[in-house]
């Protein structure tokens, strides 16, 4: 990371896994309060979005840096609400839900423990340390989350020459930034319907790269996944990627708009892809629509013990006074229709999760899935950055569904057929793999 000492000017580096079967490296640059960029050095040109929002994010980024922090509370001393024996001091970031407690030491900030309100893990304790000893230029940074480590940076304190600090300025490859309008940073919510079948939809923008599948029965929609807001965690304090959705405030909005879409039909079913927050952690505002609730048997009881938490934030399903109850699916379980029964498949342990469920309604040719394949293109070649999910799924999906289906899925909008797919199964990078 590297941040000014007049501007909120910081460029932020990053690698790591999201997920056990991805890895990956990002740059975010915030130039200025207004501009935000996503450094592509590796493949040019950036991009840039113009008109942010963005200096309360860039602050939380810089507060990594835990001189610029102590600096930061010696400006704002409104922010403490108390001052505790041996240095600690117990802060409220502005429009932060949690106070958190801030250990000082000789200058710099040692530690801050807050917490966050996950999905599906409930509230947790958050804790970021700092291992710097005053006189050394090098220091280390680990963010527990729940008592895993979540994330660990090194620091090297030096000042920039100019000409350096300038050079981070400059877009990548020497090419002008593709523009993107500011307020799709860092994710909104934009929903359409894209009807890819009669009676099949997908509901795409539910958040930015967050598509559902939506299916007409006669007794009401089915709906592959139930959003939830995300926490970002490496912010300090940690906040809403999208501000103010809370956990239920994404699905609860996505059943407003499908309301809105479908005046006075129910929501008859809401199939859980998975046990990710992101994917199932909104399923309480479907149970208060009346939906009934399916994930894979392995992971039903988690989910319900999950979804029940009482101390979670007032959504609309506390005010019914009920609970959750999640269907676990073994095999295949169909939802019967005259026209287009829809069939919940328990696809087993796979490299991203240990249980999973496809959706599948055979009487339009589509399949639709979560996680286990988020293709760039309709090439026969898996991605190289997801070669082992890839392959996974594309030996699955052979095996188990008709040569001509169509595979959608909940992250892109490139959907493959079979065909693509068992190209993948002669591509080297899945040779060798068994599914
Ligand atoms: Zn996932």
């Amino acid at each position: 990371m590297v941040s000014s000492p007049e501007s909120d000017r910081v460029h932020f580096s990053a690698v790591g896994r999201s997920n056990p079967d991805m890895e990956g490296a990002f740059t975010v640059a915030y130039l200025s309060a207004d501009r935000v960029r996503l450094v592509n050095a590796g493949a040019p040109p950036d991009v840039e979005f113009r008109g942010t929002l963005a200096a309360e994010e860039a602050r939380s980024i810089r507060r990594m840096d835990p001189i610029r922090l102590a600096a930061e509370l010696d400006r704002n001393p409104d922010w403490v609400v108390a001052e505790e024996e041996g240095g600690r001091l117990d802060v409220r970031w502005p429009g932060s839900y949690a106070l958190a407690s801030v250990q000082l030491e000789d200058g710099r900030v040692r530690a801050v423990s807050t917490v966050a309100d996950l999905p599906l893990r409930g509230r947790v304790p958050v804790v970021w340390s700092w291992t710097w000893p005053p006189d050394a230029p090098d220091g280390v940074l680990e963010l527990m989350v729940d008592g895993r480590p979540m994330f660990r940076a090194t620091g090297a304190r030096r000042v920039l020459p100019p000409a350096e600090a300038e050079r981070l300025g400059h877009p990548s490859g020497g090419q002008p930034p593709r523009e993107v309008p500011g307020r799709a940073w860092p994710a909104v919510v934009d929903m359409r319907t894209e009807t890819i079948q009669p009676g099949v939809h997908v509901v795409r923008g539910v958040r930015t790269g967050f598509h559902h599948l939506v299916v007409e029965t006669g007794a009401g929609l089915v709906v592959a996944d139930a959003p939830s807001g995300w926490v970002e965690i490496h912010r300090l304090p940690p906040a809403d990627l999208v501000p103010g959705l809370g956990i239920s405030g994404l699905s609860e909005r996505f059943l407003d708009y499908l309301s809105g879409q479908w005046p006075g039909v129910p929501i008859r079913a809401v199939v859980l892809t998975h046990a990710h927050d992101d994917h199932a952690g909104g399923a309480r505002a479907f149970s208060a629509a009346g939906a009934e609730i399916y994930a894979a048997a392995e992971v039903a009881g988690f989910l319900e013990t999950a979804l029940n938490r009482s101390e979670m934030p007032v959504d609309r399903l506390s005010g019914v006074g009920q609970d959750v109850r999640v269907i676990g699916v073994e095999g295949t379980v169909v939802l019967s229709d005259a026209d287009l029964p829809v069939e919940l498949i328990s696809m087993g342990v796979n490299p991203h999760v240990d249980a999973a469920l496809g959706v599948h309604v055979p009487s339009a040719g589509i399949f639709f899935q979560s996680d286990l394949l988020v293709p760039r293109d309709t090439a026969s070649t898996p991605r190289p950055d997801r070669l082992e999910t890839d392959c996974w799924f594309a030996s699955w999906a052979t095996r188990s569904l008709p040569p001509g289906t169509v595979v959608h899925n909940s992250h892109g909008t490139v959907s493959p057929t079979i065909g693509n797919l068992a190209g993948y199964l002669d591509h080297d990078g899945c040779r060798g793999r068994t599914g």
